[in-house]
Parts: structure tokens; C-alpha cells; sequence
């Protein structure tokens, strides 16, 4: 939650010691407004219902910059929880204005049957709903789908802990953990567990109130537990990657069945003790060692392995031998392949979710043009970082930024993998893809060595002759280590659109099908992240009813929004090529932009 600002605040200006205990010097002023006295502990104001009216009230008593003049520190503290109290009526509100969303997009019956229904709310909506909030309310998908199902909770099953909300006896917060504990009772069942809890709610913090819920939940249904883990196990099982703060990844797993995971960690925590005994870690603490033992063991490397390279390692640092200080090669065998197709990094986070932030940063265009270099998996970055003639960021898909340092180890690491594909996206100053060219072994020089120096220097310069025509030419990236590459650079359609790769049937062809990709990064629905590689190319203006095979009225949809865009109400165009306009049924709209990349 964010603070409101508080203009012109300074140390100086703190009140006096003492200020707003009896006789201080707040409490005492004579230009105080009346209505302050009633929220001290106890007056009416403390416990007053939350609406319009009280809304008013607290904005003129707290007045400019929110210092609440003359309020003495016990009414302060009542101004303060009835803030609260209006934050929790504002979000019941809120839901209650979903639960109209839910019953105007009731899904339609079957054959004219009714949809069941509990009172006025019917039981299932269109699948667009989440698409609508989501992209109204700025949320991801699976946080669309989790209000709309809260809004209807709190009423179909649970309406006295929406009326606790509405209130400001609880908030959000604390309504969502009741639900989701009581989540696994049948509605009987659920009415009898909330009417247990309700009175207790009251000043309980949200792990007080889960616990109560919990209690209940065992009270009427003593195998609850046991179903709710089970169907966490179905339902919440994922592996999560992301970027931390401070820019460190992440990888998590959830949903695990507890007698597996239990095992795990035992592994995790048996192999750091080992490195420790080993001494393979000089001066890590242990959870430095799990986290070592942890990807080790994700990536198959054996303990022996790794004690044998830490001595290793050990013996160069104190021979200070600057030849064995390089990189030792065998490191590269245990590394991930960042750059392989289908490699360790080849896992895109799940649907609307997880993904980080990605490039996009509005970059100082200092360079112009600036041409980035991406492994095809999940790496881009900067030529110019490469080439040594800048230091701007990376990106990874799922990991947002990746400081200019980390991403040429990346890169150097791809290079030395010869699963890496390589492609050149060249970018605009907004970092929109403008050029594009995937690099193939240079045919001329097929015998070139495999890479020895992972370090060595990273080259993009022409290539021989002229480039095709109305083409960027063609040019020649050399990987460290001398492994040389061509790339055909050729236009990506972004403002207008020549139809060249055009494909008069269905489906677009493999260049084409690239080309989108990579102009449009992810799923085209704004608040969806899903990677493009993993989305349908799909067709703005259908197929049959005239729409061309092509960049113009092509675009990556991810297998759910491309559903949803199908659906009724819902119409998406590409005012031009790599812009698309999503219009609901509600009659608003929204445009995703081109990817872009980071400049
Ligand atoms: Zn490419
Ligand atoms: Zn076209
Ligand atoms: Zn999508």
C-alpha cells in the first residue's frame, strides 16, 4: 500500500513533546474543530459505520497535507482506524459492482436451461470477465480471477463476512484468507463455519483471523484439512522463476506434496552440510550453501563434482596463477545452456503471471538505433554492451533488467554453448523492433574452431556484398572465440506493412510466425505476459471473412485470450501492424503496443 504523500513535511515541524496528552499544547487549541473530540477511544466517531458521509468528514478533519490540526493523539489514532474502516467500505463497493459484472455475464444456459444460480448470482460467467477486470482494474489474469471469485463469495456463501467488510470491520485482506480457508466446505457447511467466526473477528490481525477460520473450518468439518491440502496439491502445483529485488532470480516451487518436499529439503540441507565438511565454500554462510546445493541439485551436478572444482578453484586463487584465474572450461558443462532451444531456461512464467518486468524501460536514446542482441531462449541484449561501447542493461523474459556485467557473462555463456541460437533485433529509440535478422552459421567458413576463450571479443561488422533489396544488408556477428555467424537483417512491419512474407493460406509461414513473435514479445492482451513463443499467431480479421496471413493482421495470443477474443462481444483490430486494439464487451477499449526492448 502506498502512503500518501505529505507535502511540506520537515523535522521541524513535528508536534512538541507532550502534544495531545491532557493539558498539551494540541489539545488545547482553541481553533480546533469540535467534531475531533468524538474520536477519541470510545466517543461515537471511533466506531463509526463507514460511508460518504464519514468520508467527508475525515478529509476536512485531517485537512491539507493530512496533519489533522489540533486532533490530540488519541483522536488521531480514531481518524486513523476510520481511514481504515473506509478503505474496507471502498472495497466492498468494489466487489459489489464485480458482482453486478458477474450477473450481466451469467454464461448462457445450455439449451435454454438455467445456469444454476445461488439467489440473484449466477454460478459461472463468460471466461472473458477476468480479461475485462484485468485489463479495467491494471491486475494480472489470475488476480482478475481471484476478486470476481471473492465478489461472489462474499455473497453466495459468505455474505456475513461481506457485511463484516462493508463495515470496516475486516478488510480485503482478511475477507480473502476467511474465504480461502473456508473455500473447501460446501455451502452448509460454510454458513455454519462463518456464523462461528464472526463474532470474533474484531481486532484480530489476518493470522489471527486464518487461524479462527481454520478452527472453524475443522469444527465442521473435520477432514478439511486433509481436502484442502489435497486440492492445493492439484491446483496450486507450479514451479515459479522470477526476479527477486535487488535482481537476484528466484525459483520456487508450489503446490508440493508435503512428504516429497519434506525429503527435498532434508537433500538440500544433507548436500550443504556436505560442501561444508568439504570446505567447498570458504567463508559461505550455510544458507549460501543450500542455495549452491539447491541448484546443483536442479542441474545434476554431483557433490564430488563440485568439491573437486572448489579445490580447484582454491589452488588458483592461492597460486595466483593468472592463467588458471580464466574461467576453468569445465564450469561450462555444468552451466545452464541460457541460449539452447528447449535448455533449462526455455520456461516462460505461466500465463498473466510471474513475469517480472520487461524491458520497456524508457531508455535515454543516446545511441539511436540501437541494435540488441538476443538469445533466442530468454536473453537480450545490448550490441552495444557486448561490443564494449556501452554498459546498458539486459533483459531475460521473467527476469526484467540484468545489469549490463551479469548480462555479457549470460551472453558469453550462450556463446559458448553451440545449441545457442542468436537472432539481431534491431530497435528504434523507443526500443520498438524496427529490423530483425537470425544469425546461421556462415557458410564459407564451416571449419571454424569451436570457442576457446569464452572472453574474447564480441564483433558485428558487414558482411560481403550488398543486402537484399529493401533489406538492412547483411552482416556478420562473431561470437567470442572467432565462431562466426550471418545475419540477413530485413524490416519488421511496425508503422506499415509491404505483405512480404504474406502466406495466402491459414497458416503463416516460419519467418513470418518469427517475425511476429519478436515484434510483439508477448500475448497481445495488455495485462497477459505470456511469452509470444508460447502463444498462437492468430488472425485479427479472420481468415475466412478476408483478413490476410500476415504481420498487418497477425498477432501473438496466448491459447486463453485468443479464446476469449473469440468469444461474443469481444472484436480485436490492428489500427497498424504491431498495434493491437482489444475492444470489450463492455464497449472499452485498450491497445498493446509492439514489445519494447530495452534500448
Ligand atoms: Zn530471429
Ligand atoms: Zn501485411
Ligand atoms: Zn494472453
Amino acid at each position: 500500500m502506498t502512503q500518501p504523500p505529505v507535502p511540506g513535511r520537515g523535522a521541524g515541524a513535528e508536534p512538541a513533546p507532550g502534544a495531545g496528552l491532557p493539558g498539551g499544547a494540541a489539545g488545547r487549541r482553541s481553533d480546533r474543530d469540535a467534531r475531533l473530540a468524538a474520536f477519541a477511544q470510545g466517543g461515537p466517531g471511533d466506531s463509526r459505520p463507514p460511508n460518504s458521509a464519514l468520508a467527508e468528514t475525515l478529509e476536512e478533519l485531517s485537512g491539507p497535507g493530512w496533519r489533522c490540526d489540533g486532533a490530540t493523539d488519541d483522536e488521531l489514532i480514531g481518524l486513523l482506524g476510520r481511514w481504515q474502516a473506509l478503505e474496507s467500505w471502498a472495497a466492498a463497493g468494489k466487489l459489489g459492482v464485480l458482482r453486478e459484472l458477474i450477473r450481466r455475464r451469467a454464461r448462457p444456459g445450455i439449451r435454454g436451461q438455467d445456469i444454476p444460480a445461488h439467489g440473484d448470482l449466477p454460478d459461472a460467467w463468460e471466461e472473458g470477465l477476468d480479461h475485462e477486470i484485468s485489463a479495467a482494474l491494471a491486475i494480472s489474469l489470475p488476480a482478475a480471477d481471484k476478486l470476481v471469485g471473492l465478489a461472489w463469495d462474499l455473497q453466495a456463501r459468505l455474505p456475513g463476512v461481506g457485511a463484516k467488510l462493508a463495515d470496516g470491520t475486516i478488510d480485503l485482506l482478511k475477507a480473502r484468507i476467511i474465504a480461502d480457508e473456508l473455500s473447501v466446505l460446501d455451502d452448509e457447511q460454510a454458513a455454519l463455519a462463518e456464523k462461528l467466526i464472526l463474532g470474533e473477528l474484531a481486532g484480530k490481525t489476518p493470522g489471527q483471523v486464518g487461524r479462527l477460520a481454520a478452527q472453524a473450518e475443522c469444527t465442521v468439518d473435520p477432514d478439511g484439512a486433509r481436502k484442502r491440502r489435497e486440492r492445493a496439491e492439484r491446483d496450486e502445483a507450479r514451479v515459479r522463476f522470477w526476479r527477486d529485488h535487488g535482481g537476484a532470480a528466484a525459483l520456487a516451487g508450489y503446490g508440493l506434496p508435503t512428504d516429497a518436499a519434506l525429503a527435498a529439503h532434508a537433500s538440500v540441507n544433507a548436500r550443504a552440510e556436505e560442501y561444508k565438511a568439504a570446505g567447498a565454500g570458504p567463508g559461505a554462510t550455510m544458507d549460501q550453501l543450500r542455495v549452491l546445493a539447491y541448484l546443483d541439485l536442479l542441474n545434476s551436478v554431483s557433490a564430488a563434482a563440485r568439491i573437486a572444482r572448489a579445490a580447484g578453484a582454491g589452488a588458483a586463487q592461492s597460486g595466483g596463477d593468472p592463467e588458471t584465474s580464466q574461467p576453468p572450461g569445465p564450469a561450462d558443462s555444468e552451466n545452464p545452456r541460457y541460449g539452447g532451444p528447449g535448455g533449462p531456461g526455455d520456461g516462460g512464467p505461466r500465463d498473466g503471471d510471474g513475469g517480472g518486468p520487461h524491458g520497456g524501460g524508457p531508455g535515454d536514446a543516446a545511441g539511436g538505433s540501437v541494435p540488441a542482441l538476443a538469445a533466442r531462449v530468454n536473453l537480450t541484449v545490448p550490441l552495444a554492451t557486448l561490443l564494449g561501447l556501452g554498459d546498458r542493461p539486459g533483459a531475460g523474459h521473467g527476469l526484467g533488467p540484468l545489469d549490463p556485467d551479469l548480462a555479457r557473462d549470460l551472453a558469453a555463456t550462450a556463446a559458448g554453448s553451440p545449441h545457442s541460437q542468436w537472432c539481431v533485433t534491431m530497435t528504434d529509440s523507443s526500443g520498438v523492433t524496427i529490423a530483425h535478422g537470425c544469425a546461421r552459421p556462415a557458410r564459407n567458413r564451416a571449419n571454424t574452431p569451436p570457442p576457446r576463450n569464452r572472453d574474447g571479443p564480441w564483433a558485428f561488422t558487414p558482411g560481403d556484398g550488398p543486402g537484399p533489396p529493401g533489406g538492412y544488408g547483411t552482416w556478420v556477428l562473431t561470437l567470442p572465440g572467432g565462431r562466426e555467424l550471418t545475419v540477413k537483417l530485413g524490416p519488421v512491419p511496425v508503422t506499415g506493412c509491404d505483405h512480404r512474407h504474406e502466406s495466402h493460406g491459414y497458416q503463416p509461414g516460419d519467418t513470418l510466425r518469427h517475425l511476429v513473435e519478436v515484434r510483439d514479445g508477448e500475448c497481445t492482451f495488455p495485462t497477459c505476459s505470456r511469452h509470444a513463443r508460447g502463444c498462437d499467431f492468430e488472425h485479427a480479421i479472420p481468415h475466412d471473412q478476408g483478413g490476410r496471413t500476415c504481420a498487418c493482421n497477425g498477432g501473438a495470443r496466448s491459447r486463453k485470450c485468443h479464446r476469449v477474443k473469440q468469444s461474443r462481444g469481444w472484436t480485436v483490430t490492428q489500427p497498424r501492424p504491431g498495434w493491437h486494439r482489444w475492444t470489450t464487451p463492455a464497449g472499452r477499449s485498450y491497445t498493446q503496443g509492439p514489445m519494447q526492448y530495452q534500448v
